[in-house]
């Protein structure tokens, strides 16, 4: 079959190629597993943060890709009730241990043995991949396959965000950096918390048209001061200078959740402005987002599906995946990027 893979740490400001395309052989379910046909395949920035170091493989070569629709071709046993024939999804947990405490109180994505999906074994820039038949989810039949690849990490994890931030209707929220996972969240809020009001935070003037054209109250750079301070505020950004800016925007009391996997060295200098009245007194909090269990992906994509939404997504032949890493990188971002297999 012919997969995309990742075989080693490169700087994508200089490296056009990140990916290669390679012809390895189709894998085998063992006990336990099912055999993906896969259809589609979201493109997240954690790929951009395994491709550069910052929370790389263990293996290489690797296939990347967490955000997996696929058709269930083979299945070896009988431990759910998803059948043959099934279109099911992967998401960026690939399995846990089942038996520590974080596992058995539902907190499986603190597992000390958390796999990950295109990580730690290979995910779904592939033509097939296998994955354990407890880690798929049945997809829900109104969304398209280009349009349910993106809820698996981004809308997930981004669910995840929006429960961490312990907010009430009417809170005002504000998300930092406007990518596939803050528009989701966004879409999120306004079916959860119709009377609340959301702030958005952006660098590029795209990103922030984007967020007026979706709803938001507001949108700005990320030092430039909103109209109200904050009760609860999302980073989705790889960077620091908006964690700064973002807890003197956070009200008293207020919560500050960051949604990055991993956070890049270039601003990291930025933390010197940190100020203990300004950013941090009168019990401003923050919470980093770490994984998610599966509990957040049924959870999701059940109310995903009651409202329903549909993410904008952006569609890539399975040629151009590096194309679609690069984009990420240079932050051409409208919406999910999603590669058809
Ligand atoms: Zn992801
Ligand atoms: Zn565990």
């Amino acid at each position: 079959m012919k997969a995309w893979v990742i075989e080693k740490v490169c700087d994508l400001l200089k490296e056009t190629s990140p990916l290669n395309l390679v012809d390895m052989p189709r894998p085998v379910p063992k006990k336990g597993e099912v055999l993906l046909k896969i259809r589609t395949c979201a493109v997240c920035h954690t790929e951009i943060d395994e491709i550069e170091g910052r929370t790389p493989p263990p293996n290489y070569p690797v296939v990347p890709g967490h955000q997996v629709v696929g058709i269930v071709e083979q299945i070896t046993g009988q431990y759910s009730d998803i059948k043959n024939g099934d279109r099911v999804g992967v998401a960026w947990i690939y399995s846990a241990c089942g038996t520590c405490d974080f596992c058995l109180s539902g907190q499986e994505n603190l597992c000390d043995k958390f796999v990950a999906t295109g990580r730690d074994v290979h995910g779904g820039y592939a033509e097939y991949m296998v994955v354990p038949e407890k880690f798929v989810y049945k997809i829900p039949a109104v969304f398209s396959d280009t349009e349910a690849a993106p809820l698996l990490c981004a809308g997930a994890i981004g669910y995840r965000s929006l429960v961490l931030c312990n907010m009430k209707n009417g809170n005002r929220l504000g998300l930092t950096g406007f990518g596939a996972s803050a528009h989701l969240v966004l879409k999120l809020v306004k079916h959860k918390y119709p009377d609340s009001e959301v702030y958005a935070f952006a660098r590029s003037e795209k990103e922030r048209n984007f967020a007026l054209q979706l709803g938001c109250k507001w949108a700005g750079d990320s030092h430039d001061k909103p109209t109200q301070k904050l009760d609860c505020i999302i980073d989705t950004t790889p960077v620091w200078k908006p964690v700064v800016e973002a807890l003197q925007n956070l009200k008293a009391g207020g919560r500050l959740v960051i949604n990055a996997i991993r956070k890049e060295e270039l601003d990291k200098d930025y933390l010197l402005k940190l100020n203990y009245p300004e950013h941090l007194w009168k019990e401003k909090e923050i919470k980093s987002v770490a994984n998610v269990a599966r509990n957040d992906v049924v959870e999701f994509l059940k109310i995903a599906a009651e409202i329903p939404f549909k993410p904008e997504v952006q569609t890539y032949s399975f040629e151009k995946a590096n194309r679609a890493i690069l984009e990420i990188k240079q932050r051409k971002i409208k919406g999910a990027k999603v590669l058809i297999i």
